[in-house]
């Protein structure tokens, strides 16, 4: 195998510390997952799906922290934690519940905001439309 030495095995791309890629790479490829560019989407896809792993939804925060609260009133009953601190607990938690009522209600707005743009959007266009269309009169009383 005279032409298979290591270096044609190895990824020609260059690294974030500008170092030649360690990466082995199959015959016929000339760059590895990370560097060949035409697998762009497919490198975002994974890191999405690691970051969707990572973090759990909402509702499940929400499951989360109201088992929080549930062992908290049991602690408290079985005076593991002073009521005191249990009060102080309680309304850290509560707090942290309302953020997700917040972030619901940010998200409708953000939907609301987008669909309206998208609707101003497409009437402009109509609009655009029948400017150049005499059937219409551009959109103004005829005279
Ligand atoms: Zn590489």
């Amino acid at each position: 195998m005279p032409n298979d030495t290591d270096d044609t095995r190895r990824c020609q791309g260059i690294t974030s510390q500008g170092l030649r890629c360690e990466k082995l790479i199959g015959a016929g490829q000339s760059l590895c997952f990370l560097h060949d560019p035409t697998r762009a989407s497919e490198r975002s896809k994974v890191a999405s799906k690691a970051a969707k792993a990572r973090h759990s939804t909402p509702s499940d925060e929400i499951v989360e922290l109201r088992q929080e609260l549930r062992d908290l009133a049991e602690q408290i009953r079985q005076k593991k934690v002073t009521p005191g601190v249990g009060s102080v607990v309680n309304q850290v938690l509560g707090t942290l519940l309302k953020t997700f009522e917040q972030q619901r209600r940010q998200q409708e707005f953000d939907d609301v905001i987008r669909r309206l743009e998208n609707v101003e959007r497409r009437y402009a266009q109509g609009r655009a439309q029948y400017d150049g269309d005499s059937r219409f009169n551009a959109g103004r009383w005829s005279s």
